[in-house]
């Protein structure tokens, strides 16, 4: 038998997952910018996955693409989910982010946060994991990247079984590999490189998804 020492629990349950979005503005920088500002919380290198162009969903008749993305990071030591999502928050205001006038208006970064280890919170500043990540392609398709066999707290099945079930999205791209390659593969297809490409002319898309929360 091996000693405990030696049974190393999956990764991912030390880690905090993060959500990033943008559809206004430079989104593909902003994405790649606010990696750069998470690196600063984590007590660890950050788990990157690609970026993802996706088709806006709840959003008015002709929404930009969106650019999305996931970050696995491993908390300090004295973080909580309620003080790093205070951190989340300062970062997207940051990037631009105005109180609220318009449910779901344009922001050129959201940041989200899906999941803190086990953490679980019903509050209404707070509530983890986040309510409707478990069936948001934008969210599972990164996340599967990162932690393919995470369960969810309050989930039964795991982030690539939950994805699995999901409609397609034909809009969805991946765009930007993790560490910044090339991208080679699509959630959907193989149009990836012609997307990252039509991505790259994108310029201030004016309305963004419904918010994930
Ligand atoms: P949004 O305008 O979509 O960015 O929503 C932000 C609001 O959702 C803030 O009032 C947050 O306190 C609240 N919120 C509740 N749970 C979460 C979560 N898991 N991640 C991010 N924001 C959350």
């Amino acid at each position: 038998m091996k000693p405990a020492a030696q049974v190393r629990e999956p990764s991912w349950r030390r880690l905090a997952f993060v959500a990033l979005g943008s559809n206004l503005g430079e989104s593909r920088q902003n994405i790649l910018a606010a990696f750069h500002r998470l690196k600063a919380l984590a007590d660890e290198p950050l788990r990157e996955s690609s970026l993802w162009q996706t088709t806006p969903e709840d959003c008015p008749p002709g929404s930009p693409p969106f650019v999305n993305a996931i970050v696995g990071l491993v908390p300090r030591p004295e973080e909580t989910p309620e003080s790093l999502l205070t951190k989340l928050q300062a970062i997207e205001t940051e990037f631009g982010r105005r109180p609220r006038q318009v449910l779901n208006e344009p922001r050129p970064l959201d940041l989200d946060l899906i999941s803190f280890q086990a953490e679980i919170r019903a509050t209404k500043a707070l509530t983890l994991p986040h309510p409707r990540a478990h069936r948001r392609r934008f969210v599972l398709q990164p996340l599967s990247e990162l932690a393919p066999d995470l369960v969810l707290p309050g989930q039964t099945a795991s982030v690539s079984r939950l994805l699995a079930a999901l409609p397609p999205d034909r809009g969805m791209f991946r765009i930007v590999a993790p560490g910044g390659r090339p991208a080679t593969g699509s959630a959907n297809s193989g149009a990836s490189q012609s997307a990252g490409r039509r991505l790259e002319g994108t310029r201030a898309p004016s309305t963004r998804r419904g918010s994930p929360i």
